[in-house]
């Protein structure tokens, strides 16, 4: 069942699903599709003036994912911006036909390339994420920049990790970088550490908490008031770092 309601000249269609369940819940999910889960007995009516008194809320968080749509939807154009380490740069399309080869040296008229390597498909080059692309096929160019961050993740974590190995007495059995869609980083019963390959877009404070939450894993497999402990003493602000990751973690992807 479907119903709409206007709510300070939004219109908002809401899904009611009846389940087998003792308590109503409202989820707004990614997508802005408001779906509420109400047990079998409650009338419509009863669903309408709830809905309707969690209205500021829901409208709350329908904008938040309008917003966050902004950031994730990309075209793969110049112009969008990209985050790298936390900062962000505009993506700039560089036609392979414009670069031109002087010597070892190539360069192109749309960026001022110094230097550049013929296999260097992706670099930070005077504030911009540049892209050498040879057709502009946006499917092509998304595939190239998720190489890119894969590898810069793997290198900036491995780096990490070697930072903080002498505060941890144990080492991971390795490290890979995954495409998980909802974790940032894991820890598996085998010590072997998994990140998610989106990590290099978050600042090098929040990819160190990363770091330092799945070593510190290695010495205690859960989340218990040790592992805190545990994790303070080497990270004794993290809580922010967390919390950063908690507040902006969901506009770091394409
Ligand atoms: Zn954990």
């Amino acid at each position: 069942m479907v119903i709409s309601f206007e709510y300070g000249g939004e219109a908002i269609q809401i899904y009611i699903f009846k389940r087998n369940r003792t308590s109503l819940e409202i989820q707004v999910e990614t997508s802005g599709n408001v779906r509420v889960l109400a047990p079998k007995g409650v009338s419509e009516s009863q669903i309408r003036k709830i809905v309707w008194n969690r209205a500021d809320w829901i409208i709350e968080r329908v904008k938040y994912f309008q917003e966050l749509r902004r950031y994730t939807n990309k075209q793969f154009v110049s112009g969008e911006t990209f985050y790298y380490l936390g900062r962000a740069y505009k993506l700039k399309i560089v036609s392979v036909n414009s670069i031109k080869k002087q010597g070892n040296k190539f360069s192109s008229p749309d960026i001022p390339i110094i230097g550049l390597e013929s296999h260097q498909n992706v670099s930070i080059r005077n504030g911009y994420l540049c892209v050498v692309s040879c057709d502009n096929d946006s499917n092509s160019i998304r595939t190239t920049l998720l190489n890119w961050y894969w590898e810069q993740t793997l290198n900036q974590v491995k780096q990490r990790v070697r930072y903080y190995q002498p505060y941890i007495k144990y080492r991971p059995s390795g490290i890979k970088v995954r495409d998980q869609k909802r974790l940032w980083a894991s820890c598996t019963s085998k010590n072997y550490l998994h990140f998610n390959w989106r990590c290099s877009m978050a600042p090098e404070a929040v990819l160190d908490y990363l770091v330092v939450h799945e070593m510190s894993h290695l010495i205690h497999k859960n989340h218990s008031s040790q592992f805190w402990k545990y994790v303070g003493n080497i990270l004794p602000d993290y809580k922010w770092r967390r919390q950063w990751l908690k507040n902006h973690g969901l506009k770091l992807d394409f």
